[in-house]
């Protein structure tokens, strides 16, 4: 680990930064060889990574016209509303559910690191059912007919709700048609007919409920755990662009770029847990300078001087190829591009 302190592996910190530097000037108006290396300087930094967990708990219902009891029965609404309440303080306060959880992660060491980036299920509380009245028809399983408007007759078509029709006969003495009123037989004279929709009841089956009047809601509640980060790094080199940089890196490149160990691990809220990881990585700075030769300005530096920084995992021994993770340039604001280079 003291590898910064060896003069060749700070050499090859500083040509493996400036022939990566050259690649990506290469070509842009300016041949790689207009870059000058100036004055590298490298350093030790510390970290640490504050992992917390969170307990709470997530609930699903499934809604069944219908349908049967499923898992514990609660008799009411209320009652289910009332188990998923104890049951999320469980979840949020009880340390006993958490602990085989803890251990887990504890177990893993500083690869706890890497299963820190999603929630977990650490209990399921199982299944929990009770009835809800539908309140489309308050539980009696029909509604209103809308074709009839609930009285359960339909105007007779026929004879126009009359119950009379006009019809014509020959009378034989007179030699002629006469029109006589006759009661309509479609609908017995009453001007009615029995709806069609409803077959006269006046109510037709709950769409809602589908003519059962209530539904099963079952729920599914689970305790969990999620957790959110702060990784806070020391270096007397470049510490606010190193911090600035990490915190927008995955959990797994984080993990990769310094070498943590689980330092501790204490309850930090009631419903909270928190790890600890420590861990140190190697930070370097290299300024350079790059010359023009389309330079708005002619005979002069279009990048006068260019502070660059670049990390690399402390753990990379000197003899490999040293991945360089992270590189700067001020004040140009390049970085993004040099990064995703990279
Ligand atoms: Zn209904
Ligand atoms: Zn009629
Ligand atoms: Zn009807």
């Amino acid at each position: 680990m003291s590898n910064i302190e060896n003069e060749n592996f700070r050499q090859d910190l500083s040509k493996d930064l400036i022939r990566q530097l050259s690649n990506i000037i290469d070509g842009n108006h300016v041949s790689r060889n207009d870059l000058k290396p100036i004055q590298f300087e490298s350093d030790i930094f510390t970290a640490q990574f504050y992992i917390e967990w969170i307990f709470f708990s997530e609930y699903k219902d499934s809604r069944v016209a219908g349908g049967s009891y499923r898992g514990k029965r609660c008799n009411s609404i209320s009652e289910l509303e009332n188990v998923t309440y104890q049951l999320d303080q469980r979840a949020k306060f009880d340390k006993e559910l958490r602990t085989p959880f803890i251990q887990s992660l504890k177990k893993h060491g500083r690869t706890g690191i890497l299963k820190s980036d999603q929630k977990y299920a650490i209990n399921n509380f199982g299944e929990f059912s009770a009835q809800e009245v539908c309140q489309t028809c308050d539980g009696s399983c029909k509604t209103r007919c809308r074709s009839c408007g609930g009285n359960g007759k339909q105007r007779c078509s026929y004879c126009s709700g009359s119950g009379s029709v006009t019809q014509s006969r020959y009378n034989s003495n007179t030699r002629i048609y006469e029109n006589y009123s006759s009661y309509c037989s479609n609908c017995g004279g009453s001007g009615n007919r029995n709806c069609s929709g409803c077959s006269g009841s006046g109510k037709v089956r709950c769409s809602n409920c589908q003519g059962h009047g209530y539904f099963i809601i079952t729920r599914d509640i689970i305790a969990k755990a999620k957790p959110i980060y702060l990784l806070r790094t020391k270096s007397s080199l470049v510490n606010q662009e190193l911090q600035d940089y990490l915190d927008n890196q995955s959990l797994n490149f984080i993990y990769r770029s310094i070498y943590f160990e689980l330092h501790a691990q204490e309850a930090s809220g009631d419903d909270k847990e928190t790890f600890v990881y420590q861990g140190e990585s190697v930070v370097s700075k290299q300024d350079f300078s790059v010359k023009s030769k389309v330079g708005l300005v002619p005979n002069k530096l279009a990048f006068p001087f260019i502070n660059v920084f670049s990390f690399v995992p402390r753990i990379c021994p000197a003899t490999s190829n040293i991945p360089f993770n992270f590189v700067s340039i001020r004040p140009y604001k390049l970085r993004k591009f040099l990064i995703s280079i990279l």
